[in-house]
């Protein structure tokens, strides 16, 4: 089985008259100056709020060094939207991005994908079949990940994310699995691939485990520090060692219950991850849970989860801006819960309401700040992050 998506041919558009460039359209002109009207009147609504959140950047370099991907699991403009209104209009780490684009997440099988497909299109460039992890169709064979393939170059790399370690999307960048369920097998892959950094749950899959080997006793034997809880001071952050931080045993609790380490998390990493390689860092973090409290249609946790997302983008930001070799990628890697926002029950207020508990095939944003960041606008595939990632550090 191949991609099906694989060989469609698009007819040309140019002759269409919905094309505004179509020389033929003789609404264009009228259209255009309604737009613009249109685009001066928002202008001047928007201009009266003042930018709470100013990230003033250092002089960049001409490209990154280093790489902070940010994955809000779940995450489409719906959500971003909500998160941007609930944050307060102006005062979202969003709104400070100068570079904004789209991508179309659909899986090598299914116009609604999964996570694990969905970062594997960010981790391989390849779309592959919903469930894969970091495989490739049709016979399975395993696509080096920009992690892995950044590791060898001799980057420092690191993942922080608020679910546990064999979960899909952190997975889709460290190990290589048919079916993103085993997790066991996905947990023996972090024994593969050289890390420097992990922080987040489950880690029962390595010292808990019905084959009863001990994945933190080998873990150990090649360096690395094991810790356990959600403070920070235990750990080797002059940069003598790698780690892995187990914030849960499973997955860790809701941001609506509590949880509060993703945003301080993102921030040691990365000043971890500077000191551990000259070459520069790739380092993925994930708001995992954006996507639980989406399938849950549980607006209250989805509102923690993006309240919780902002600030860890903002730690992100302000390292970039501090740094200037850094550049910051935040999308996600679906759509979930049809999210709509509607009329609220009191005037200037929004309502969200859901349509389903599954995911779906809407457009996703993608926002980027740093050295070159303009990159990523425009429309395009979700494998092209990829792409355009290693183009930014220029490699290939
Ligand atoms: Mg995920
Ligand atoms: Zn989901």
């Amino acid at each position: 089985m191949g991609c099906w998506f694989e060989g469609l041919v698009w007819p040309s558009e140019a002759d269409s008259p919905f094309n505004p460039f179509n020389p033929t359209n003789s609404h264009t002109t009228f259209m255009r100056l309604i737009l613009l009207l249109l685009a001066l009147v928002f202008a001047g609504c928007a201009s009266s709020v003042k930018q709470a959140v100013e990230i003033q950047p250092v002089k960049f370099a001409e490209r990154p060094k280093n790489i902070i991907l940010l994955i809000g699991d779940g995450m489409a403009l719906a959500q971003v939207s909500a998160g941007i209104y609930w944050a307060g209009v102006g005062k979202s780490a969003f709104e400070q991005f100068p570079s904004v684009g789209f991508h179309k997440s659909h899986s090598c099988d299914d116009y609604v994908t999964d996570s694990a497909a969905g970062a594997t299109a960010f981790s391989c460039g390849q779309k592959t079949t919903n469930n894969a992890i970091a495989v490739l169709p049709p016979d399975n064979r395993p696509c080096t990940t920009i992690l892995e393939d950044l590791s060898a170059r001799g980057h420092a790399t690191g993942m922080v994310v608020t679910c546990s370690a064999p979960h899909a999307t952190p997975a889709s960048f460290i190990a290589h699995r048919e079916i993103r369920a085993f997790t066991e097998d996905i947990a023996l892959d972090y024994l593969k691939t050289p890390f420097d950094c992990f922080i987040g749950g489950g880690e029962h899959f390595f010292n808990n485990r019905p084959d009863r080997l001990n994945l933190e006793d080998s873990l150990r034997q090649r360096g690395y520090v094991i810790r356990r809880g959600t403070t920070f001071g235990r750990l080797p952050l002059d940069g003598s060692a790698p780690f892995m931080l187990f914030t849960a045993d499973r997955e860790p609790m809701t941001a609506s219950a509590g949880r509060r380490y993703l945003p301080e998390a993102t921030r040691v990493a990365a000043q971890f991850l500077q000191k551990r390689s000259d070459k520069g860092f790739f380092l993925m973090v994930e708001g995992s849970q954006i996507d639980w409290a989406c399938h849950a249609n549980d607006a209250n946790w989805l509102r923690a989860e993006m309240m919780d997302f902002d600030k860890t983008i903002k730690q992100a930001l302000e390292f970039a801006a501090s740094n200037g070799e850094t550049l910051v990628i935040v999308t996600g890697d679906h759509e979930c819960g049809g999210l709509a926002l509607t009329e609220g029950p009191v005037k200037s207020d929004f309502q969200p309401v859901f349509s389903c508990r599954l995911h779906t095939a809407a457009l996703v944003p993608v926002f980027a700040y740093g050295p070159k960041a303009e990159l990523f606008t425009g429309l395009y595939d979700n494998t092209d992050i990829y792409g355009k990632m290693r183009a930014a550090l220029g490699i290939e």
